[in-house]
């Protein structure tokens, strides 16, 4: 008898390319029928056969509040009985604009768009067209979304599938993409000088979460600002997911850097479809109607996902939050090292605020080199075994799990029992 996930994967497949929206929910990695949920409340997910989960997922990101927080929900259902897209300005997205620009220094304009892919789609653009040139820098192992010339060498699934790029992208879109190693400075240095006044813009993930998680060391952000100021290129910080989730202004107020343009998105929208992208006003001037970089989308700023978004912002306001976050991640850290380490298994983990990575290897990584050497086939045991107990992990090796604040310490506790067994018997 087939289970009631399995007979939902086995349909989805006939008339969804496999199976799903989104690659890395197929399992492809960890083998397996990926999991369908009915429900999420707080820290728990239940699938299509009952079976509940603790979630460190959390919707790859958005949902740092946990799942179906009663007053966001109070919030997407008052501002859905006005209405669900107009089409045209509204308050809510002014209200949006004010609390980005209000809580991210480096922020003085924003746009709204639906989606993290959006955002950095947008603000390549923008760094093209305000600069003139049309040369990226990106890293390899980082991932900004699906836009062409950002599928080089990218993260995420393409990593997972051991595909570095992806097909249906012209090679004449990815030679403008420079691809380097993240944190390697004497690398940035030489591509500064051999193409300095070609490149528009370097974008990066200041603290990267889709080569599992990898911390950037102080010279490589700094070297990062410094090169970009001085080769007039713009720096752009792609927080989709640092954003509000690994302190209460990001990667960049962790390290106090300013970087010329943001890109955001999943906590700003609260678990709906919200992305934005701001940052130097004289750059984002050059946007239309203003400027003649071209920009637009039919549910921008849409009223009830401001509205989740708006909520979650005000929520994860609250005086302590990040703090707690952080503190309860690292206790979720800590105690599966303590419990490898009881199990005599080589295993490592870090958290950056309500971010975190698990490495079946020797130490942290600091490069995408040094991610590869993990035990893939480690993690996948460790995965299915965690699952069968009731823990939601990211089913891949390559990707950083999230902590949320309904995570109590006793989910936690629960979780790191569950880890110890799971080590001991499969690892
Ligand atoms: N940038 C980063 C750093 C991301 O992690 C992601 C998605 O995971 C994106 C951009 C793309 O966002 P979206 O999936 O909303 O298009």
């Amino acid at each position: 008898m087939s289970t009631r996930n399995e007979q939902l994967f086995e349909r989805a497949q006939r008339s969804i390319p496999g199976g799903v929206n989104s690659p890395v929910r197929a399992f492809r990695s960890v083998g397996g029928t990926p999991r369908f949920f009915t429900r999420g409340q707080g820290s728990r997910l239940w699938d299509a056969d009952g079976a509940e989960y603790i979630d460190y997922v959390g919707s790859w990101g958005p949902a740092i509040v946990g799942h179906a927080h009663p007053e966001v929900i109070r919030a997407v259902q008052e501002a859905a009985v006005g209405g669900l897209s107009f089409g045209a300005p509204t308050e809510a997205e002014i209200l949006m604009a004010e609390t980005l620009c209000a809580r991210v220094p480096s922020i003085e304009q924003v746009r709204l768009v639906s989606s993290g892919t959006e955002a950095t789609m947008s603000a390549i653009r923008l760094a093209r067209g305000f600069t003139g040139r049309d040369a990226i820098v990106k890293f390899e192992g980082c991932y900004h979304g699906h836009a062409d010339s950002l599928l080089v060498k990218a993260g995420s699934g393409a990593l997972t599938f051991g595909n570095p790029s992806s097909g249906g992208v012209p090679d004449d879109f990815a030679k403008h993409t420079l691809v380097l190693d993240y944190n390697d400075v004497q690398q940035l240095e030489d591509c500064f000088r051999n193409h300095g006044d070609r490149i528009a813009c370097v974008i990066v993930e200041p603290v990267v979460g889709n080569m599992n998680l990898i911390v950037p060391s102080r010279e490589f952000i700094d070297a990062m600002r410094a090169l970009c100021t001085k080769h007039g290129a713009v720096l752009i910080f792609d927080e989709v997911m640092t954003g509000f989730r690994v302190g209460p202004v990001g990667a960049q107020g962790l390290f106090g850097i300013t970087p010329d343009l943001t890109t955001l998105g999943k906590v700003i929208g609260g678990g709906m479809p919200v992305g934005a992208f701001g940052g130097r006003r004289d750059i984002m001037s050059a946007i239309a109607p203003l400027g003649a970089v071209y920009q637009a989308g039919t549910l921008s700023g849409n009223p009830v996902a401001v509205a989740a978004g708006l909520k979650t912002l005000e929520l994860i306001n609250a005086p302590g939050f990040h703090d707690r976050l952080a503190a309860r991640t690292k206790q979720f850290c800590d105690g599966l090292v303590a419990a490898a380490k009881e199990a005599g298994v080589t295993f490592s983990a870090q958290s950056v605020g309500g971010m975190f990575g698990l490495y079946f290897r020797d130490g942290c990584p600091a490069s995408y080199a040094e991610v590869m050497q993990s035990d893939r086939e480690r993690f996948n045991r460790f995965f299915h075994a965690m699952l069968d107990a009731g823990v939601y992990l990211a089913p891949s090796a390559f990707e950083a799990g999230f902590v949320s604040g309904a995570h109590s310490e006793d989910d936690v506790a629960q979780t790191v029992a569950k880890a110890r067994s799971a080590f001991a018997r499969v690892c």
